[in-house]
């Protein structure tokens, strides 16, 4: 369970706070999409969740544990079940699918012992069946950066299932992909969210995609949710 009260965000010599007191509860298994025009506040609401945005104020437990307030290193540690994906991937191009993937587990701390030598046999298996599971392990050894779009991602959320995540926000992680690689992720995001249950919060732009994919759209404008409710009640004009 996700609970978010009273959010605000001000980014330093902003005019306007671009969170303006969000109060959000989201349930396990629950596939939000969050709409709203550019500028609208999509991005922090899903940055301050785990905290790449620092709230300005409010507060956000998760599981009952308080993400707001938590010293950098317990921050770290609940962060391991909350994946996150984004719109332009964030992997590291000139290193190989594997690596980027085993990576997922820098939470651990024991990865950056293993970075000094060769990593454990076991790591290695777990993250050749995540690649598996986002069906690229044919590409284990390719570097990063030659890769498409709809690859990356893949690699990206096989990065994020090496954490063994109870959710996974995503920060427009469609935007960049053309229309058919957009649906091919999506249905797979819908399929973990279906199959093991994984919470969605997606900050996804497009209505059309929203209301395909989410069970909830939460449609924010100037920093306030203006729509949370099903998809069927969202107008085209979003
Ligand atoms: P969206 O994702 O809906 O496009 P954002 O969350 O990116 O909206 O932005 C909300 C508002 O906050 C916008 O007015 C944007 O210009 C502002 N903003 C976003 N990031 C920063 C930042 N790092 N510093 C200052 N203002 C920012
Ligand atoms: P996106 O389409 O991904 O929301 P933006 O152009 O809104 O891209 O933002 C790109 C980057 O610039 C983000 O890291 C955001 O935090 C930052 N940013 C956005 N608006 C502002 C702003 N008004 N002042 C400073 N940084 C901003």
């Amino acid at each position: 369970m996700l609970e978010i009260r009273g959010l605000v965000k001000r980014y330093p010599g902003a005019a306007e706070p671009a969170l303006k007191g969000i109060d959000l509860t989201v349930a396990p298994g629950e596939f939000v999409a969050v709409l709203g025009r550019s500028g609208a506040g999509k991005s922090t609401l899903i940055r301050c969740i785990n905290r790449l945005v620092e709230p300005t104020a409010g507060t956000i437990t998760w599981n009952g544990q308080p993400i707001t307030g938590l010293h950098p290193r317990e921050l770290l540690r609940v962060r391991c079940g909350i994946g996150m994906i984004f719109q332009n991937f964030n992997l590291i191009p000139r290193l190989d699918v594997l690596t980027n993937v085993i990576v997922g587990r820098m939470c651990t701390l024991a990865l950056w012992r293993s970075l000094l030598g060769v990593f454990p046999p076991k790591l290695i298996e777990e993250a050749m069946a995540a690649l598996e599971r986002v069906g690229i392990a044919h590409l284990a050894h390719r570097r990063v950066e030659e890769l498409s779009g709809g690859q990356q991602q893949r690699v990206a959320i096989a990065r994020v299932l090496m954490q063994k995540p109870k959710m996974i926000l995503g920060d427009e992680p469609v935007s960049s992909l053309d229309p058919v690689t957009a649906r091919a992720i999506l249905d797979f995001l819908k399929e973990l969210n279906e199959t093991a249950g994984i919470t969605m919060i997606l900050n996804l732009h497009d209505v059309a995609l929203a209301k395909a994919y989410a069970t909830r759209i939460v449609g924010l404008a100037r920093g306030m949710i203006v729509y949370d409710g099903p998809p069927e009640g969202v107008t085209d004009d979003v």
